[in-house]
């Protein structure tokens, strides 16, 4: 399924949402008070959105740019935007996506990691598809956003497993959603909020690739316990060529 909302629907969805307080110190000037703004950047990387790769690295991981590290406050904003309601921060958060997808090059088509059938019926909406809608307004041309990826099985949640639990978790999970129409060879960005052990972004791209697609990844945030690659420059992966 192609993903597409009018800009005035996304507006209005997210004025429907509008706490008044700031998601992160719980002090006026919703949804992000100034000094929690800048807070917010100083997560990101030096230098903005760049490769990473999660220490130890799993077999299988796409290459992956992320903007930010995975720590306070945006690691709270990130759980308060998908589990507290705070869905008027999709716009901050679609910004820091924003960055990692530019840096990522160009693609044919981004494709969202598939919530959990649990975590739906649990927040009722998607809303990983919603920043990737909102992140991919400001990308240069129309990248077509595809609901290419569903899940095959249940998983468990992965938060409070181990490296391996993780693995094992979402291992075979994934299969290419029977609607999608993807052409072989086709350059697909995988987008998730965060990369921990990078277990799922392995799990997304094996599915992809079954359908002869090209993966790359991009995520808001990764874990601190993350290496960045290249030695403190932004790094472009606009010529990067599948290995
Ligand atoms: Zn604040």
């Amino acid at each position: 399924m192609v993903l597409t909302a009018a800009w005035g629907d996304v507006a209005a969805l997210v004025e429907t949402v509008l706490p008044r307080r700031c998601a992160a110190c719980g002090g006026p000037g919703g949804p992000l008070c100034p000094p929690c703004s800048v807070a917010v950047l100083a997560t990101r990387h030096p230098g903005g959105a760049r490769l990473v790769r999660p220490d130890p690295c799993p077999v299988g991981l796409p290459p992956t740019v992320a903007t930010a590290r995975l720590e306070a406050p945006l690691r709270g904003l990130l759980t308060a935007y998908k589990d507290a309601d705070r869905r008027d921060l999709a716009p901050v958060l679609a910004g820091l996506l924003a960055e990692a997808m530019r840096v990522s090059g160009e693609v044919d088509l981004i494709v969202p990691v598939p919530a959990s059938r649990r975590s739906r019926r649990r927040r009722g909406d998607r809303p990983l598809e919603l920043l990737c809608l909102l992140a991919a307004r400001t990308l240069p041309g129309r990248v077509r956003i595809l609901r290419a990826l569903q899940p095959r099985r249940a998983t468990r949640d992965q938060s409070g497993l181990d490296r391996r639990a993780r693995a094992d978790n979402v291992r075979d999970s994934m299969q290419l959603h029977p609607g999608a129409r993807c052409p072989a060879g086709a350059r697909v960005l995988l987008v998730d909020d965060i990369v921990t052990t990078g277990a799922t972004l392995v799990e997304g791209s094996r599915a992809l690739a079954e359908g002869g697609l090209v993966v790359r990844a991009a995520v808001i945030a990764a874990t601190t316990r993350t290496r960045l690659s290249g030695a403190g420059m932004p790094t472009s992966v606009g010529s990067w060529k599948p290995p």
